[in-house]
């Protein structure tokens, strides 16, 4: 069974595996096929399961069956046992908690496997190992990324400190040093020498000069520019080489907007160093979030991760990260105008452009995406449409169908707000609501709901278990 998914009894016959109502589900009707969970501690197949459920008395078609019921309901793990093996057991150990998430969060059913294989193949050059940087490479190391490399031959002051990155002992020595040895701290299996292998990400902090970038467009390396300074932190854009908008493309619409930005751009590039006004909270965020997007690429090359496209910006002392779009440009050529930019990681809702009064429309404030509100700063986001014309009651519900086997802990109230149910989470509901014994699996006829107060629309699903669920209008 998963390791993240804590089982716990909602009756004698229906267990839950989870706590959290948004990761939650349940399984009703057990009855005495319950020993069957007892022999899912990952050291038996198939197989070896239903020869050892039918000892303590339960069937072979009815363990199958509750195998059968468990892996709908997405709450187990089935991978070779020599995924593990090939693991000494203080690194599996350590990373338990990566696959265990990547597990849950991709909705893998293989416990993280392929996460976690995908991760320790890849390899991350980090340009820069100040504050941030220093600590983006320590965060991907000890996520299990294999090979996490740091360049910045300057030397280590006292303000580059950080408590995931370099330390005191570290002080007057080249910082991509002290970076390599931050890495080895947090992960000493990882290799941190640049050997010339063409990364297969880079990641920028701070300022960079032109030809840098330059040369990784030429070279289809994929980069994720980060910065902090003047109170504030920006991740982003992910640029993917020809697909998505790269710093350049950035800087030409903010031209659009203060045609004096390059002579501002040119005086920051090539400014003294100086301190910054970063605190070590918001460099962590930052390296946090950077970290954070820098794994959704590796982990999920078939996806779009949301600074493609666009920025994550946190202006203090806010405390919600919002996103900001910005467009290929056409003036530039690194091609991803002529591509068209990445539809998916555009984000609805654009706002107005950014700055002055020549905002093209083409940067600006957009859309949640799961990040913040949509609020977004400066002028409103205009209004869409809704689908239909209807204005919806609460917006958990037009978010997907809501879950409906999803529920239960403390927090959860049957009567709770609208706004407990619209923060019920983004998983959508498989079909047939809560996976049953009971039953023969099929979904039942859809009929209206007698429940008629907006805010406890709730159903009863009888059969072996009562369990009430949030309700979508039928049942
Ligand atoms: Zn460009």
């Amino acid at each position: 069974m998963k390791t993240g998914l804590l089982p716990v009894w909602r009756d004698r016959d229906t267990l839950q595996f989870g706590v959290d109502p948004r990761r939650a589900v349940a399984v009703a009707g057990l009855g005495q096929t319950a020993a069957v969970l007892a022999l899912l501690d990952g050291s038996r197949d198939r197989d070896a399961v239903v020869a050892a459920a039918r000892e303590y008395g339960v069937p072979a078609a009815a363990a199958e069956r509750v195998l059968a019921v468990l892996a709908s309901a997405g709450v187990l793990d089935d991978f070779p046992a020599r995924t593990h093996g090939s693991l000494p057991m203080p690194l599996r150990a350590r990373l338990a908690p990566e696959m265990a998430t990547a597990a849950l969060a991709y909705e893998e059913g293989d416990g993280g496997a392929r996460t976690l294989a995908r991760r320790r193949g890849a390899y991350v050059r980090v340009h820069g190992a100040g504050r941030t940087g220093a600590c983006v490479a320590s965060f991907l190391a000890a996520s299990g990324v294999g090979h996490v490399s740091c360049t910045d031959p300057s030397p280590a002051e006292p303000a580059d400190l950080a408590p995931a990155g370099l330390v005191l002992a570290d002080l007057g020595s080249p910082r991509e040093e002290g970076a390599a040895r931050a890495v080895s701290r947090a992960a000493p299996e990882v290799l941190t020498v640049d050997d010339g292998t063409a990364p297969d990400l880079v990641i920028l902090t701070g300022l960079t000069l032109p030809g840098l970038t330059s040369q990784l467009i030429r070279d289809r390396v994929p980069h994720l520019a980060l910065r902090t300074g003047e109170a504030i932190g920006v991740v982003g854009p992910l640029v993917r080489p020809g697909r998505s908008a790269c710093l350049h493309c950035v800087d030409l619409r903010k031209a659009d907007a203060d045609p004096l930005w390059p002579k501002v751009l040119a005086q920051a590039t090539f400014a003294p160093p100086g301190p910054q006004a970063c605190d070590t909270v918001l460099a962590a965020m930052t390296a946090t979030l950077a970290a954070a997007q820098a794994l959704a690429f590796l982990d999920r090359p078939d996806s779009v991760p949301v600074t493609a496209d666009g920025t994550l910006e946190l202006v203090l002392p806010d405390w919600q990260w919002r996103r900001r779009t910005w467009r290929p440009h056409p003036a530039c050529d690194c091609g991803a105008s002529a591509a068209g930019g990445s539809p998916d990681a555009s984000g609805a809702g654009c706002a107005s452009g950014f700055g002055g009064a020549s905002g093209s429309g083409a940067s600006g404030w957009s859309g949640s995406r799961g990040m913040g509100d949509g609020a977004g700063y400066g002028a409103p986001a205009p209004r869409l449409p809704r689908p239909g014309g209807r204005r919806r009651r609460y917006p958990g519900r037009g978010a997907g169908r809501i879950r409906a086997h999803r529920r239960a802990g403390p927090g959860a109230q049957h009567h709770g707000p609208a706004s407990a149910l619209a923060a019920s989470g983004t998983r959508r509901q498989r079909s047939g609501g809560f996976p049953s014994l009971a039953g023969d699996g099929s979904a039942p006829p859809a009929r209206r709901c007698r429940c008629t107060s907006p805010l406890m629309r709730w159903r009863w699903r009888t059969g072996r278990a009562r369990v009430a669920v949030p309700c979508s209008g039928t049942w």
